[in-house]
């Protein structure tokens, strides 16, 4: 037999000598990158076949096998590799592909990126459901949380931890208690930030309290509740304390209330201001006149009802932020879509 490119005797295949079969057939068309998904709980590998307890020499050959096709008319492929880390999550891999055709054999060495993917496996999602540490109270403070402030708090809550985008760190079940929220966190930490975030942006007082769960690997595990007790009052309040009425136009550190008829501002610790209630009222921008009379009156601008503002705007404006009660209405220093929460 000849071959049918160099002329050379001898035995052939596919027409082709040896030599030249091997230089027109390649074993393998390697990619550049291969992703494979790890869980990041339990470190179990997806393949093809689905999620298995694999060590990551033995994942490596899996994908190596499920992802790089022989190319014909080679029959039988086996890979062999060295995993080089280039950090935690990439790897750089030094393949051989070995092809068997008939008595021939060939070797094709190639380079390959793996780029390992956190992920979290079915049996781990599952336990997920279960699984926490950390809990998160969210109370009023001597009240029930508004239905609208249960609402904003859970939206608060979900965005943070999706936002943070951390696998570890995730709401296991969320509960609605009696006047309040319960988060169940998978990390104490991340109890004692959401609290502290809350805190701060609601106003509010932060409590926390361990207690020693078990062990795991011979450490102790403890599960912390930290509780966040929201003031009383929001930004844009109106609420009647003592003789006054007056608008909330800070909450933290202390609640300042500004008396609406006088304009004066008072700084409270939100505890001290427990006992003010609060008073229906809107705030919008309304038409300032001024009447014949010398008085001044805001109009609403939807029922064009006339009210004397108190205190009397000091220049002739013709537009003004109000608080509009039952009974009057003032002049607020807040802007006007400061609603409530
Ligand atoms: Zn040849
Ligand atoms: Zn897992």
């Amino acid at each position: 037999m000849f071959c049918v490119e160099c002329g050379a005797e001898g035995p052939t295949y596919q027409g082709l000598c040896a030599r030249d079969f091997l230089k027109k057939h390649p074993v393998v068309a390697p990619p550049e990158v291969l992703d494979i998904e790890r869980c990041t709980s339990c470190g179990s590998f997806r393949l093809k076949s689905g999620w298995s307890k694999i060590d990551r020499e033995l994942a490596l050959t899996g994908l190596l096998r499920e992802t790089i096709p022989r190319l014909a008319p080679w029959e039988r492929v086996t890979f062999t590799h060295v995993a080089r880390e280039e950090d935690a999550s990439n790897l750089s891999l030094t393949v051989k592909a070995l092809g068997r055709f008939e008595d021939l054999q060939s070797v094709q060495d190639f380079r390959v990126r793996v780029r390992i993917k956190p992920s979290l496996c079915d049996s781990c999602q599952k336990q997920r459901g279960r699984y926490f540490e950390g809990v998160l109270q969210v109370r009023g403070d001597g009240r029930e949380l508004t239905p609208q402030e249960v609402r904003g708090v859970r939206t608060f809550v979900i965005a943070r931890v999706d936002r943070a985008g951390d696998p570890a760190a995730f709401i296991s079940r969320i509960e609605e208690v009696h006047g309040g929220l319960d988060f169940y966190l998978s990390k104490n930490a991340l109890g004692k930030a959401l609290a502290r975030e809350l805190s701060e942006s609601l106003g509010g007082i932060v409590s926390s309290s361990p207690k020693l769960f078990g062990q795991k690997q011979g450490r102790e595990v403890y599960r912390v509740t930290s509780l966040v007790r929201l003031g009383p009052f929001h930004i844009g309040d109106v609420v009647r304390y003592k003789e006054s009425l007056a608008e909330v136009t800070s909450v933290r550190p202390f609640v300042i209330l500004r008396d609406l008829s006088t304009g004066e501002s008072r700084r409270f610790k939100p505890k001290d201001v427990r006992s003010a209630k609060r008073v229906d009222a809107e705030r919008f921008e309304a038409r300032i006149e001024h009447l014949e009379s010398g008085q001044i009156v805001a109009v609403h601008p939807d029922s064009e009802e006339a009210r004397p503002v108190r205190p009397p705007p000091k220049d002739r404006t013709a537009h003004a932020v109000v608080v509009w009660t039952q009974d009057g209405a003032y002049l607020s220093l807040l802007p006007a879509e400061t609603s409530k929460p």
